[in-house]
């Protein structure tokens, strides 16, 4: 699949529930109402979709959330989805996590082909960690990590930068993932969805983050690339590499692959744009032919736009978009 901009579109986020067992303040409000679960694509909906895209040349799927591991029986969609690994048609299969529920799930992801997790972590500190996602138990998460590690799974940590917080944790972060043989990277907040209050007092450019970073660590840009917006520096002291997404302060747009599925069969071509195709109603009003469907993904692939819009300053209203990174898929 190519785009009208020649970019070729390899790479879905899947999002399978919007649901989540924490409230990350920069995320979720506290009182997030969720989609009816009858408007929730079944895990065999679920399938046919991204097999669909498979079929279409997606080489990697990443099943995310809100929470992925708190959907039921969510091991059925990637023993499923790993046919595609064994057949050669998809290269990697792989999740975001809040690591809550690692510990349950790592053996398990890993008998389905799944090699590396992200897993989201702020702090390593449990007060702080629990006073960030409202309910979190640092303890759990930790847990899973370790558990998903000794199960063979390769873990990259995934930081939001907030004002107030990263610049505490940082370096305490950096030490530990070096510790740990873990790949960090930090990401810039993203101004989707209304959280209960505004993001601009937090909002951390990645750009002071790593003047903080250079302070104390040996930072070389490193030559290693995932297909993701990451751009990666490797750390001299600790052997590891620190990555920085930076979507407002110096976008990727240019070089995006990647098209995003919601929990209800809404297909985003940008993070952040509104523009959407609805794939539930040629999923369900056909329910035994693809055609359908393939033409309504080539018809969203065609109209993939160049770049997103976001923006947090002080004239701009907050959020930029209505939608929450819970709902799209971060
Ligand atoms: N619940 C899983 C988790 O936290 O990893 C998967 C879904 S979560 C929406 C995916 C990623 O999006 C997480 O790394 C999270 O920190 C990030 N995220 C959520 N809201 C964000 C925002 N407004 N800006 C930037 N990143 C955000
Ligand atoms: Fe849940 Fe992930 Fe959002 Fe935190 S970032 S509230 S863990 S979906």
């Amino acid at each position: 699949m190519q785009d009208a901009y020649q970019r070729a579109i390899t790479y879905l986020r899947v999002s399978v529930t919007d649901r989540c067992d924490l409230r990350c303040r920069y995320c979720m409000a506290e009182d997030m109402t969720f989609r009816p679960r009858d408007e929730l694509l079944s895990l065999e909906e679920l399938d046919r979709l991204c097999s669909a895209f498979v079929g279409r040349g997606v080489r990697k799927l990443r099943i995310t959330g809100g929470e992925p591991l708190v959907r039921r029986n969510i091991i059925h969609l990637f023993r499923r989805l790993s046919r595609h690994l064994e057949a050669g048609s998809l290269d990697e299969l792989t999740l975001t996590t809040n690591g809550s529920q690692l510990a349950h799930h790592a053996r398990d992801l890993m008998d389905c082909g799944v090699r590396r997790v992200n897993v989201s972590l702020d702090t390593l500190d449990p007060a702080e960690f629990a006073d960030l996602t409202r309910f979190g138990d640092l303890k759990k998460v930790l847990y899973g990590i370790d558990t998903a590690r000794k199960a063979g799974l390769k873990i990259k940590i995934n930081a939001v930068a907030q004002r107030g917080l990263t610049e505490r944790s940082a370096d305490r972060m950096v030490e530990w993932c070096g510790d740990q043989g873990f790949d960090l990277t930090f990401i810039e907040t993203m101004p989707m969805g209304d959280i209960g209050g505004t993001r601009q007092d937090s909002y951390l450019p990645l750009s002071a983050l790593r003047t903080q970073l250079d302070r104390r660590w040996t930072l070389t840009p490193s030559d290693h690339a995932t297909g993701g917006p990451s751009r990666y520096m490797d750390v001299a002291e600790t052997g590891q590499r620190i990555g920085f997404i930076t979507p407002l302060s110096d976008h990727f747009c240019e070089s995006c692959n990647r098209v995003r599925l919601t929990c209800t069969g809404t297909l985003y071509m940008c993070l952040g744009q509104d523009d959407a195709a609805d794939l539930r109603g040629p999923l369900r009003d056909h329910p035994s032919e693809d055609g359908p469907l393939l033409q309504a993904i080539d018809d969203a692939i065609a109209r993939k736009p160049k770049g997103h819009e976001f923006l947090i300053d002080d004239t701009h209203g907050d959020p930029a978009l209505t939608r929450h990174m819970s709902v799209t898929g971060g």
